[in-house]
Parts: C-alpha cells; structure tokens; sequence
C-alpha cells in the first residue's frame, strides 16, 4: 500500500483492502487536509485540558460510578498485559528494566510497574495537571513504601507527545527502553498522518532490540461496523456514545468521532485503521505479535488460574446475582439477561461474575496490540 497516495478508508466490514490513490479531481481533500491541520492544535488543547479537568477521586466515589466494574475490568486487562510483557522481556534476560509510559494519565499504572518490580520508568503526556498528579503519586509511593523495597526511579514530562519527540527530553540521553506502553492513547494522534507518525516513533525509536510497544485502542473496524448498523449517526447506550459527522466514507486519518464515557471522557477521538498503523509501525522494524479484541483476549487470559484471582482481587466484574442486600449495577431491565441465561433457572451464582450489557458493549469496542522490535 502507498502511503503517501493512500488517504480514504470506504465501507465498513473487516478485512477487506480499502485503500485508494486519490484522483485528480479530488484536490480539494487537499485543502481540506491543510484546513484540519489548522485544527490539530484546537484538538490537542481540548484533549489536554478535557484530561486536566477530570478530578481525582477517592476508591469511595469511584465505586458508586454507573461504570465502576467496567474500569477495573480494563485495568485487569492492562495488568495481564503488562504482567505477561514483562515476563517476555525477563524471559529473554533484561535485568534492568526500562518503561516508557506514553500517555500516562493520572498514573493510573504505577502500581502495574511496582508490582512487575521494573527498575526506571518514564511518564510522558500532554495534560500538565495530569503530570503533576502522576509524579506526586509516585512520590508518595515511593515513601510509603517498605524500607527494603527498591522502587523504581522515574522522569516525568509534560509534552505533546504527537508534536514533540522525547527522546530530547530524556534526562539520560542514551536511555533504551523494554516497554512502551500506550494505553488509551494512541487513537489521538490519527488526527493526522504527521502527529501519528511522531506519536509512533516515541514509542518504537528508543526501544531495545527485541524491545515491545503495547497498547490498548478502539477497534476502527468495530466503530465502524456499529455506526454502520445504526440507522443515525451515533451508537451507544446510557453509559457510552460515540457519534461520527458522517458515514460510508473513512478517511485514513483525520476521521473523528466524539466519545463520551460515563463523566470520565467527553473528547474528540480519531480511527486508527489497524492495518495502516501495522505498516507504519514496520518503519521502525516492529512486528505486530498480537491483535485481539478485549473479549478475546480476557476468554483467553481468563483460562489461567493466577489471572482469575487477579480478576477477583481487582473486582473486574460484578457479583451475579448480587450478594444479599446488595444491589446490581443498574435496575434497568434487559441488563443481565445473558448473566441470568448462564444462571439458569436454579440461579446459580456465576463464578467469576459479569458485567451490565451496557458495560460490555462499550468495552469490547477496544483491541489489544503488541508489537516488537525486529532488531
Ligand atoms: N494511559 C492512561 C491510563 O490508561 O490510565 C491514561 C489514558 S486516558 C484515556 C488518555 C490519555 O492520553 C490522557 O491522559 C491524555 O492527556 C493523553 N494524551 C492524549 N493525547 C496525547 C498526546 N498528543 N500526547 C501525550 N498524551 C496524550
């Protein structure tokens, strides 16, 4: 496939090769490109400070959210992730491990790389608030923790990442990484093929040799499968909606959406179309390793006993039926007739538990990606 002449995505099915060379009279696509560029800036500053506002709240607050079961669920499905990575690069015998968290939020994954016992990390994202959460988690973590614990030492970056290239940043110039992880980020930058392509190489241009790039985005394919059999311009339900300006037609880059979550994301949003993303990613000798949608990969990962018990221990879904006294998730009717198929009549309690239909519907529109590096 070309790149350079390759702009539009059309139809909606997986699988099928989309790309086409753009023709003459299609100039003023052109025009159009150099006019959305004029919005990337208004675009990273919405996401920014969308980021920024979101208040940090207490393990209290949080599980009285619509979406409580839903979030542990992705943060169990980021620790299997992290967890199973890390196991590869010890396997092939790095000893002193280095992380970059590309997009790293409030640090919501701190705890990931203490508990993988990893030895430097750094936290790179566009939202300064954001940052400054993230650091002074760290330093928290750092001094409440057990004397003989050695935690990792860390590098913390305000940047857009999209625009800017790190390595430049980097406190120790030569740094190489074993891990870039990008959770939930990535799909930001396929607002155009510039701030993609940078976005790409602070992931893959400091990694090791055998190095990985992980990550969690939306499936473009699924997005566009719903938008597709929905007969407006939006799909979703009471706790997430994704609503495109138009459908039939999917440019490469630049195809935006807006996302909203249960009062944790409100953004513009743009598709990355897998495939496309796999062929950039060569540039920098990675290889894509695994591709899973998040409900194959956690039927997968669930099958082993040590990933079931972090399942429980993470409460990544809810109790069904719900303990005595207890209430579900939502009373809305409809929202657990697959868990009640499963109870049967006798009404079984369900051994790992389950999630709200509504729930599972926004979750199982994300993929898993690893890539690693060739050489
Ligand atoms: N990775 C974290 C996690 O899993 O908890 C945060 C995920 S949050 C859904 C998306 C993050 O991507 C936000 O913190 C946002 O500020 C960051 N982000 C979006 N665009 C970015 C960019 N161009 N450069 C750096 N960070 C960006």
């Amino acid at each position: 496939m070309d790149l350079q002449t390759t702009e539009t995505v059309k139809g909606g099915g997986e699988g099928e090769e989309r790309g086409r060379k753009r023709r003459p009279e299609e100039e003023e696509d052109k025009e159009e490109t150099s006019s959305n560029r004029k919005q990337v800036a208004d675009h990273s500053v919405k996401v920014a400070s969308h980021y920024n506002r979101l208040q940090e709240v207490g393990l209290a607050a949080r599980s009285q959210s619509r979406i409580f079961f839903m979030r542990n669920f992705n943060n169990w499905l980021k620790s299997v992730l992290i967890g199973e990575i890390l196991e590869q690069v010890r396997g092939a015998g790095s000893r002193q491990v280095s992380v970059l968290d590309l997009g790293c939020g409030k640090g919501g994954d701190l705890l990931k790389w203490r508990r993988g016992g990893i030895n430097h990390l750094v936290c790179a994202d566009i939202a300064g608030v954001s940052v400054e959460q993230c650091q002074s988690r760290y330093e928290d973590m750092k001094r409440k923790s057990h004397v003989n614990e050695k935690i990792f030492s860390a590098q913390f970056i305000t940047a857009d990442c999209s625009k800017e290239v790190l390595s430049e940043k980097l406190d120790d110039p030569k740094l190489m990484f074993d891990i870039c992880s990008c959770q939930f980020v990535y799909h930001y930058s396929f607002e155009s093929e510039e701030k993609a392509n940078v976005m790409l190489r602070n992931a893959c241009e400091r990694l090791k040799p055998g190095g990985y790039f992980i990550g969690t985005t939306p499936d473009a394919f699924e997005l566009v499968k719903r938008l597709e059999a929905s007969d407006s311009l939006s799909f979703g339900n009471e706790v997430f909606k994704v609503s495109f300006q138009s459908k039939g037609s999917y440019p490469m880059f630049g195809c935006q959406y807006h996302f909203s979550l249960e009062g944790v994301v409100d953004v513009p949003e743009f598709l990355v179309y897998f495939p496309l993303l796999e062929h950039m990613a060569k540039r920098y000798n990675m290889r894509l390793v695994l591709k899973q949608r998040f409900s194959e990969f956690s039927e997968e990962k669930v099958k082993k006993e040590h990933h079931r018990s972090l399942m429980m221990k993470m409460m990544a879904l809810e109790p069904f039926p719900c303990e005595d006294g207890g209430r579900q998730a939502t009373d809305i009717k409809g929202e657990y007739c697959h868990a009640k198929e499963h109870c049967g009549s006798a009404g079984v309690k369900l051994p790992l538990g389950t999630l709200s239909r509504s729930e599972w519907e926004a979750t199982s529109i994300y993929l898993v990606f690893v890539f690693q590096k060739m050489s």
